[in-house]
């Protein structure tokens, strides 16, 4: 076998992953935006805050709880059954994500585009919170499920919602959380807007590291220079 087949048949093997890890296109999937009153939402307690512009954020959640829905009637109830947990046991003002996708193939608005959430600390004025109703541990939303979140994250681009360049997290890069589940977690790493929430820090402090080094090391010799006459005389 010669290097270069080799290499053909290494191309060909990536190739195919990453055709498999492309999402199912918009043409594929149909859904509807279930504003508050279509799964009988409760009032907020208080109007939260709204803040401006594109979000430049998309953070990911499933529920774990309820485990999963795939009828319009189980879709509503388990909306109903996040809000009151957030809302009577948490003690927030509403539910806490902006949207949730069902497996009745629809997106439930949650607090909406542009209000400020309760999912993620330190994203919540600059994130759309996307829950995707189901326990996503072991096992991956259906196949339905994710077109429609991948077409939900395209009509929020589109209607300028969300930043073109947006940047996609699951729950748990953001904190000490097994959200979005292992399974949902290793699927979304293969989408194009998910990053490493790490790596901008990681590159400043091996610069400052490096920086600390070099001066370290100037300092070093400009001691020994200075101290070495003062030996001699
Ligand atoms: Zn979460």
């Amino acid at each position: 076998m010669t290097m270069k087949y080799l290499l053909a048949v290494l191309l060909t093997f990536q190739n195919g992953i990453h055709l498999l890890a492309v999402p199912a296109t918009k043409s594929e999937v149909n859904w509807n935006l279930i504003q508050r009153n279509g799964w009988g939402a409760r009032p907020a307690k208080e109007s939260e805050a709204n803040f401006k512009g594109s979000a430049p954020f998309l953070i990911l959640h499933h529920s774990y709880v309820p485990s999963a829905a795939y009828t319009n009637q189980d879709c509503i109830a388990a909306m109903q059954y996040i809000q009151n947990l957030h809302m009577d046991t948490n003690g927030w003002s509403d539910i806490g994500y902006s949207f949730a996708i069902c497996g009745d193939s629809n997106v439930y608005v949650g607090r909406g585009y542009n209000v400020i959430g309760s999912h993620a600390p330190n994203y919540n004025s600059r994130s759309i919170g996307l829950l995707l109703i189901g326990d996503y541990v072991a096992q991956l939303p259906t196949q339905t499920m994710l077109a429609v979140t991948h077409d939900f994250i395209d009509y929020s681009v589109k209607t300028g919602n969300l930043q073109e360049d947006y940047i996609l997290y699951g729950h748990r890069q953001v904190r000490g959380t097994e959200c979005p589940g292992a399974a949902l977690y290793a699927e979304i790493q293969t989408w194009p807007n998910w990053q490493e929430v790490e790596q901008h820090n990681h590159v400043t402090t091996n610069a400052i590291q490096g920086k600390a080094t070099k001066l370290s090391l100037v300092l070093t010799i400009t001691t020994i220079v200075l101290l070495l006459p003062q030996r001699f005389t």
